[in-house]
């Protein structure tokens, strides 16, 4: 309820950028009743964007002599060269600049017109969903700021710009600083990310030292999306309490481990990459120089290329439409084709409908206890092993880590694996055998012991027994 919507409709708004915010913050405003939009963008693939948008793209030179609200939406280190060959000369007087992120104004680099208001709009968000969710109506976070207030009136003009392009829907925005917001973002890309990238790394490197499957290793940490699933828990009911959802065996390995941890030489390494190389502004200096930011990029990603982890994910992607896997089904698809061919030849149409519907029943079952094994949501609507042949959107290579997988980890000890019941069956089965350890084995049992493996491992018969069970069933 602070914002006035009113404030931006009346300015002429200036975009520098017509990229992933650029587009959808200027789409937004446009919906929001902005009527003066003038986009800056040289006449590429951008321009053309905007031109079938229905915008009339400028060059930067004139989108900055004419905005009373300039949004700077280009990559942070080239806003800097942008700024000096292109906007500054041409600012017009009195006038706001928008920057989505800290970086530039937070390090000094540009040299800003006294009479200037300086405001950050940053949504957290990628500019695609920053415009999905405008038009679907669903908030995102956005940091805002006033960096600088000559004309007493930046506030404003800041939250009534986050209100524009829909960043103020959740209650508002949240109040940050160009210097917090780019410390941050820096102290994840340069301290926190690259750490848990290395612990990954690492934790691939032993794993396979110690003779454990690629795909198994990847698959468990992050080809089955688990980690993302973590995440979601995470913001959504702490980043601690999430573990509630993990078995009991994981809460403990997980806590014991990370409670004990000191953390000593972590935080001291963090220390020092977030004052002296990120706040000291040294970073942003040697950053600012383009072309040496470019040379050292690409030799990292040259470095990176041999990295067992990487070379194991190349692997995983050379995984294709020629692979083992569908030189089998394709095999298959003929043989069924030629056995159908001789029924009907044989017997005529109608036993050839007659097998074709019992096939495909026959796999529908076996699917409907598979699907849930891997994104339903995109099995539910096909007919998968048998639809494969003209099904060009089944996931060729998730299947078949998915069979690898359980091939070389659990099959053979573990029926309730090969069996690929629902995970809700299975999660139910799991529950209903945990259940009943806790009401009738462990309360005697923990008089006598507190060792857990007893328990664990009668579990894990019992699991084996129902899972046997429902085979035998299911067969
Ligand atoms: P993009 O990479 O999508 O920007 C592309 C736009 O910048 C195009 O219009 C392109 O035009 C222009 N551009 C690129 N290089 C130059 C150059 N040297 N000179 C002039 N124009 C150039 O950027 P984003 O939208 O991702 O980022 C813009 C700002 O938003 C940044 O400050 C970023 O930190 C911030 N931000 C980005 C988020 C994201 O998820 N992407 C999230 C939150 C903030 P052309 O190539 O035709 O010149």
């Amino acid at each position: 309820e602070d914002t006035d919507i009113t404030i931006v409709q009346s300015k002429v708004v200036s975009f520098i950028g017509y990229g992933n915010q650029g587009r959808a913050q200027a789409l937004n405003l446009r919906d929001s009743g902005v009527n003066n939009i003038v986009i800056g963008n040289i006449d590429d693939d951008y321009a053309k964007q905007a031109r079938e948008d229905g915008f009339s793209p400028v060059s930067i030179e004139e989108a900055a002599r004419q905005g009373d609200i300039l949004m700077l939406l280009i990559p942070d280190e080239d806003q800097q060269t942008v700024w000096n060959e292109k906007i500054r000369g041409n600012i017009k007087p009195n006038s706001t600049l928008v920057v989505a992120s800290g970086y530039n104004v937070a390090f000094n680099l540009l040299t800003i017109p006294d009479d200037m208001d300086v405001v950050m709009v940053a949504p957290r968000m990628i500019g695609a969903g920053v415009r999905d969710r405008y038009v679907q109506h669903i908030p995102y976070p956005c940091f805002v700021s006033v960096e600088k207030d000559p004309s007493g009136t930046a506030l404003a003009t800041c939250l009534s710009i986050a209100s524009a392009i829909g960043a103020t829907r959740g209650n508002g925005a949240v109040g940050s600083s160009c210097r917090e917001e780019a410390g941050i973002d820096l102290f994840a890309e340069q301290a926190l990310w690259p750490e848990i990238m290395a612990i990954f790394r690492e934790g691939f490197n032993v794993l396979r030292e110690a003779g454990f499957s690629e795909e198994a290793i990847l698959f468990d940490m992050y080809l089955s999306k688990e980690p993302a699933e973590i995440f979601e828990r995470a913001a959504d009911e702490g980043f601690v309490k999430q573990l509630k959802y993990h078995s009991r065996t994981s809460q403990y390995g997980q806590l014991s481990t990370m409670n004990r941890h000191d953390g000593k030489d972590i935080r001291e390494k963090f220390h020092h990459i977030l004052h002296d190389n990120i706040l000291s502004g040294k970073f942003a200096e040697k950053w600012s120089n383009t072309k040496w930011a470019a040379e050292e990029l690409a030799k990292e990603w040259k470095e990176v290329e041999n990295a067992p982890i990487v070379q194991a994910d190349e692997r995983m992607d050379t995984e294709n439409i020629f692979s083992k896997d569908n030189i089998e089904r394709i095999s298959l698809g003929l043989g069924i084709s030629i056995f159908l061919l001789i029924i009907f030849l044989l017997y005529g149409k109608i036993h050839v409908v007659f097998f074709v519907l019992l096939l495909v029943l026959s796999y529908k079952f076996t699917d409907y206890y598979t699907l849930k094994l891997n994104n339903p949501e995109k099995y539910f609507t096909c007919w998968p092993n048998l639809a494969v042949f003209f099904d060009t959107t089944k996931i060729v290579k998730e299947e078949i880590l998915r069979k690898r997988h359980a091939n070389c980890v659990y099959v053979k000890r573990n029926p309730w694996v090969y069996l690929m019941i629902s995970q809700r069956l299975d999660d139910a089965l799991d529950k209903f055998c945990g259940l009943c350890l806790r009401d009738h084995i462990y309360p005697w049992l923990s008089t006598i012991t507190h060792d857990d493996s007893l328990v664990l491992e009668a579990k894990l018969i019992f699991r084996f027994l129902l899972g046997t069970v429902i085979r035998r069933l299911h067969n």
